[in-house]
């Protein structure tokens, strides 16, 4: 049987191992509406090769350029906020939700509601919204397939049993590129240092989130709405080899694991499968060739983002949509290197901090979680050094 697909985010990394999945199924798949934030050429080429219906642009001023390049083609396309939510809404039977950041919070949200099963890569629309996300993806029949590697192997892993017999999880995290710096190398990296992850090859924030290990604090974040499980019952451990990607603790003592090599074709795979699991180009796991698998409790010390994302997880209400919002500030700086690595915890933290005295409940909308965002942004931008703050104003 064929599906309809919409990538949201087709340019970058996770949606070009879309492409790659898609493009060993040709038969299998049909693509509705590709999405990008501004670059034209690439997404041009993506609905040409994919023989899309539909394609936009983020970036309202780049339609002629789109256009250009769709030329004669006969595939529609758009540019702005509206062409983005109109691709996200047109019919289709999976949408990959895979826009870097809160940007992805809307179109995602708008595939939602529109009814669409979504193949969740968009950590971030949960971390920002994730109560409301979830409420109402409920309410509208809507299924969320994480595609997240750590929770596409959670999701696995649960099948073994009832949601009611689960202690707990745990989420594995690489250790990212500066897992054996000290905290004096880490003042000194630069964008360039983070780009270095030892097993994926990833998007610039990612990579960034994943150095300072953010990323695993807002997988934990991230785990809590998918599977509903309490901050006591998530916990994350490194594990440099990322061939176990997550645990399911259940209460008979018994543990189910989802291993794989890191690849994230692999967790894409699953969320574009039907009933029959797609036969893709994957390296077959041979555990004696590993050797051994190591594990070690994360250093939170050195690694403050994660204490603070499950301190904010923890505290609940919209703590973690402040953190979010300052977490994207923050690494937006470093990379323009504006900042220092280690200001990027300073400055959620003061984020955190200023947030804690507002005391303020879990955004009932996606319009109140980006309200929020915007808050926390202003707040995050006053945190910067002054010579970092005018650039970032529009942040
Ligand atoms: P990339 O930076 O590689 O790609 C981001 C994509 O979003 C690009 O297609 C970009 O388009 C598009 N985009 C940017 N801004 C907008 C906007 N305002 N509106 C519409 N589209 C926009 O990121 P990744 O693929 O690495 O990550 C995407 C998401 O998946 C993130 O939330 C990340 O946390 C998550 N994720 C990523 C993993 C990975 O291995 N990379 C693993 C697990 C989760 P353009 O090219 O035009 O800028
Ligand atoms: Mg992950």
């Amino acid at each position: 049987m064929q599906h309809t697909l919409t990538i949201l985010g087709a340019t970058g990394s996770i949606g070009r191992s879309t492409l790659d999945v898609v493009r060993q199924h040709r038969d299998r798949f049909r693509v509705a509406a590709v999405v990008a934030g501004s670059n034209a050429s690439a997404l041009g080429k993506i609905a040409r090769d994919m023989g899309a219906e539909f394609a936009a642009l983020a970036d309202g001023t780049k339609l002629a350029d789109l256009r250009a390049e769709l030329g004669g083609s006969g595939i529609a396309c758009g540019a702005g906020e509206s062409a983005v939510i109109e691709a996200a809404e047109r019919d289709a039977d999976i949408v990959v939700a895979a826009i870097c950041g809160v940007a992805g919070l809307g179109p995602t949200h708008a595939a939602l509601a529109s009814g669409r099963r979504i193949a969740l890569a968009n950590k971030e629309s949960l971390v920002c919204a994730g109560r409301a996300f979830m409420r109402d993806a409920a309410e509208i029949g809507a299924e969320i397939l994480p595609l997240d590697s750590e929770h596409n192997a959670l999701k696995q892993a649960l099948a073994a049993g009832v949601i009611d017999d689960v202690l707990g999880m745990t989420v594995t995290a690489s250790g990212g590129p500066f897992r054996t710096w000290t905290r004096e190398r880490m003042a000194a990296a630069t964008p360039a240092d983070t780009a270095k992850h030892p097993t994926y090859s990833m998007g610039e924030k990612i990579n960034v989130d994943s150095a300072s290990l953010m990323n695993k604090g807002l997988e934990l974040i991230e785990a809590h709405h998918l599977f509903g499980l309490r901050a006591d019952q998530l916990d994350a451990v490194v594990h440099p080899q990322q061939i176990i990607h997550g645990l399911v603790h259940w209460r008979d003592g018994s543990v189910t694991a989802g291993l794989a090599h890191p690849d994230m074709c692999v967790p894409i795979a699953d969320c574009l499968s039907g009933e029959r699991r797609l036969d893709i180009a994957a390296r077959r796991l041979d555990l004696a060739a590993i050797g051994s698998l190591t594990f070690e409790a994360p250093d939170e010390a050195r690694f403050p983002c994660l204490r603070l994302a499950r301190w904010a997880l923890e505290e609940g209400g919209a703590m973690p949509t402040f953190l979010n919002g300052a977490n994207e500030v923050a690494v937006a700086a470093f990379l323009a290197g504006r900042i220092g690595f280690l200001d990027i915890a300073r400055v959620v933290e003061e984020t955190c901090e200023a947030a804690a005295s507002r005391s303020r409940p879990a955004p009932a909308s996606v319009e109140e979680a980006l309200s929020i965002d915007a808050e926390s942004r202003r707040i995050a931008v006053s945190a910067l050094p002054r010579t970092a703050a005018p650039a970032l104003a529009g942040l």
